[in-house]
């Protein structure tokens, strides 16, 4: 059993009660063995037992009253993993399942992604078990409030800087920021995914999506290719989903499907700009379901409580590229391999995690270019890097300057990936690739801290 194995087979019985923690410490980890024979020293340091543990992880109770004045207790996180190149830097995700082993695994992922960017971010991740489905603005509000009442205490905009994630978008984060503004009387880059009236960066709501179809388009043009005339293939419904569906259309692709929570829609005819406009009307401002989406337009098939992998597994239906923006696990093996014998030629993960280990297996083995979560959708973090580097200029960028700096990123990324991936003997995977750039540089970090760290 090698070493790594070894650091595995402990956080797996340590941690047996977390797994997704554990599913992306095996993915992270498994493909650093080829840094174990390069790098001595980090075995000495015992660097790769170090990574897996956070630095600390701060969980709190968050009470809140509802519009009929009943009192509720949520449980709230922040998992503050790394800050060896850069201040604590990941999302905030309201949502029902979030646990301390979604934390740890978006927290842990988070951590290479950010330094994938190249940008001096270390990696963090918070959240809370809080539904805000169904809530009024006012009870967001007051839960938005109740959370910082706390959260406060262990952010700072040179310690740790969260954002948005999934339940947690701009109108949540002018209240998180207002009440942080409020308690420490400071107006600084405390939190990302602001508005523009008051710190926000251009193009950081749509950076993730850009980001990922960018990613997408880079890894297409390795094989001569790119969106025009592609049929495309998207999950979710929300920030991230939407901006890939708007970006993508642009680029001259057909995006076929998008979901939600309780089921997906198809549209052979693929998206325009109309339907684009009323799906972020319906999701943005109405709050609604996508169910509603094929009410309006009758060419649009609605699948209850089915996800887009299940619809083109079921009914066969053929894509060239695969983009899921909803949530982790969403691929499995049999949705890998139903694409696969449709001829897929790329997928980019917009969402965290959204393919399982078995399902990356069959994407891999079967040359499908497979672009991994850490890397594809890292252009949310980089921009919010951005929106801090403005932030403490004082300073705001247009719109044309943060979008060539986010596309330059994302094919930095992509390049970094591939040429590492080379150097350590495993050419075109983009997983490896990934894994070991964004480990190298905050492991010679960790390095010259000594021990201490
Ligand atoms: P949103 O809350 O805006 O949207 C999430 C979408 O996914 C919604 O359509 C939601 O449906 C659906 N969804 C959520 N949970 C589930 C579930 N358990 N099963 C099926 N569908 C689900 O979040 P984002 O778009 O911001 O985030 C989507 C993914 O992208 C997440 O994995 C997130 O971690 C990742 N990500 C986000 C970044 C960002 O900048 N926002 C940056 C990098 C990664 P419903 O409306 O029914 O809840």
């Amino acid at each position: 059993m090698s070493y790594i194995d070894e650091v595995i087979k402990s956080v797996e019985e340590r941690y047996h009660y977390q797994p997704e923690f554990i599913q992306a410490v095996r993915e992270v980890l498994t493909s650093l063995k080829p840094t174990e024979e390069k790098y001595p020293e980090f075995v000495k340091a015992k660097i790769y037992e170090r990574i897996v543990e956070p630095d600390r992880i701060i969980k709190f109770r968050v009470v809140w009253e509802d519009d009929n004045g009943e009192i509720h207790v949520n449980r709230g996180y922040r998992v503050q993993f790394n800050m060896a190149i850069g201040p604590y830097k990941g999302g905030l995700r309201w949502h029902p399942s979030v646990n301390e082993s979604i934390i740890k695994f978006l927290g842990f992922e988070q951590i290479f992604k950010n330094s994938l960017t190249g940008l001096p971010m270390g990696g963090g991740k918070g959240g809370s078990d809080f539904d805000p489905h169904g809530k009024s603005d006012r009870e967001i509000m007051r839960f938005a409030y109740a959370f910082m009442s706390e959260l406060f205490r262990h952010i700072g905009p040179d310690t740790d800087v969260p954002a948005g994630d999934i339940g947690v978008g701009g109108r949540e984060i002018g209240f998180l920021y207002g009440f942080y503004k409020r308690i420490r009387n400071e107006h600084t880059g405390v939190l990302t995914g602001k508005g523009l009236e008051y710190g926000g960066s251009l193009i950081r709501p749509e950076a993730t999506g850009y980001g990922v179809t960018y990613f997408a388009a880079n890894m297409l043009a390795t094989k001569g290719e790119d969106f025009n005339g592609k049929v495309v293939a998207i999950s979710g419904a929300g920030n991230v989903a939407q901006y890939a569906i708007e970006k993508v259309m642009e680029l001259g692709g057909k995006v076929i499907s998008f979901s939600d929570s309780k089921g997906t829609i198809i549209i052979e005819e693929g998206m325009d700009r109309e339907k684009w406009e009323y799906l972020m009307w319906l999701k943005n401002v109405k709050r609604g379901r996508v169910r509603e989406f094929a009410e309006k337009y009758p060419q649009a098939k609605y699948y209850e409580g089915k996800s887009v992998w299940d619809v083109l597994r079921d009914e066969n239906i053929k894509v060239d590229v695969a983009l899921p923006c909803a949530t982790q696990n969403e691929i499995h093996k049999d949705h890998a391999e139903a694409m696969v014998k449709n001829g897929l030629i790329a997928i980019a993960e917009g969402a965290n995690m959204p393919s399982t280990l078995e399902a990356i297996e069959v994407f891999i083995n079967s040359g499908v270019l497979f672009g991994p979560a850490k890397a594809a959708n890292a252009g949310g973090v980089a921009v919010s890097g951005l929106e801090m580097a403005q932030n403490s200029m004082r300073l705001s960028w247009t719109r044309e300057e943060v979008d060539r700096k986010l596309q330059e990123i994302m094919k930095n990324i992509h390049d970094t990936s591939l040429k590492t991936a080379e150097e350590f003997g495993y050419p075109g995977n983009y997983l490896v690739g990934a894994n070991i750039a964004g480990f190298l540089k905050v492991a010679k970090a960790m390095m010259a801290y000594g021990i201490v760290y």
